[in-house]
């Protein structure tokens, strides 16, 4: 939640690095004055999680509503389960994001999280419940140990280290020139894509919510490194009971959710398991597997290796 204590300057460096990305949905949205249309109901619950199921309910959504670019969305993942969405660029895969977080709401249709309508719950407590590792993470100008720490400022310094070492961070950051009071930023140390993600990435961990939102990156990453964060969000998220959403756009990526969805043209038009798709004669997402595999140059040696789970 804003806080208002927070030094002005840092407020006006936060509000440039946000108009462009979404690094933290809670200061996003205040500063952006998005709560003008957003507004709590008066008579708002906070939310009660049950293990984290989301439902989309026949959803409609255009930011112009004569330009709709969800057209009827319904899908529902139960929880603790994993559910990818891919589709063309500007499909409207981040718009769904927004939509869970009440950045914005529906034209029509409706949002649940454990069979509560996300308009009808307290807005602190929704966001609270969703952790984000968005595609492009902007750092505060701050040390790296606040931007781990963000959101959380009164975590131990056991448990943001802890966090940094899970997200495979922490090494990185012992070798900078002051360790976790190295400064990052625009106007800080600039760390590379790869690096960022795993910041971000580390930021969720500490705040443990019930929900976790990976948007992919694709181009800030190199293979090996997109490989290495993947397996670290694999091993997160094992056994931990987590409900979570992965846009991606390289498919390898994403072959082992327990469900795909393939968004096109504002609506849903196919559904299922890698398995299932993969084989769809003249399906889409059959047509997209088969020709990212074909032009990725190291598809004949990863092949063998590549083992759904
Ligand atoms: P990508 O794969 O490139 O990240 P996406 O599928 O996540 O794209 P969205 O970011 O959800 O796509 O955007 C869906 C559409 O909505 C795009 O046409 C985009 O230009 C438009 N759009 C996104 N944000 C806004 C906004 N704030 N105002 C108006 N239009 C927007």
């Amino acid at each position: 939640v804003f806080q208002l204590s927070f030094p002005l300057n840092f407020l006006g460096s936060v509000y440039r690095e946000l108009r462009q990305s979404l690094i933290d949905m809670d200061v996003m949205f205040n500063l952006q004055g998005v709560e003008v249309s957003i507004k709590e109901s008066p008579n708002a619950k906070p939310l009660i999680l049950k293990g984290g199921e989301i439902k989309f309910e026949d959803v409609v959504f255009g930011y112009h509503p004569d330009r709709p670019i969800l057209n009827g969305i319904s899908f529902t993942i139960p929880r603790g389960k994993k559910v990818a969405i891919v589709g063309p660029s500007g499909c409207g895969k981040s718009t769904l994001l927004r939509l869970l977080f009440r950045f914005y709401d529906p034209q029509n249709g409706n949002i649940f999280i454990d069979g509560q309508n996300i308009k009808d719950v307290k807005l602190d407590s929704l966001r609270a419940s969703i952790g984000v590792v968005p595609q492009d993470t902007s750092l505060f100008n701050n040390t790296i140990y606040h931007n781990i720490a963000y959101g959380q400022l009164t975590a131990d310094r056991d448990k943001v280290e802890s966090a940094a070492k899970r997200a495979r961070i922490h090494d990185v950051i012992m070798s900078l020139p002051n360790k976790y009071e190295t400064r990052v930023g625009e106007r800080g140390l600039m760390i590379s894509g790869g690096e960022k993600q795993r910041v971000a990435l580390a930021r969720t961990i500490l705040k443990d919510p019930p929900i976790i939102f990976f948007d992919e990156a694709t181009s800030a990453l190199d293979t090996h490194t997109e490989q290495s964060l993947l397996s670290n969000i694999r091993s997160l998220l094992q056994g931990s009971n987590k409900t979570s959403m992965f846009v991606a756009h390289r498919l390898r990526s994403i072959a082992d959710a327990d469900e795909i969805i393939v968004l096109r043209d504002g609506v849903i038009i196919e559904q299922g398991t890698h398995d299932l798709l993969v084989q769809k004669e003249d399906g889409i997402y059959r047509d997209m597997w088969f020709t990212q595999e074909m032009s990725d140059p190291a598809f004949e040696e990863e092949e063998e290796e590549f083992q759904l789970s």
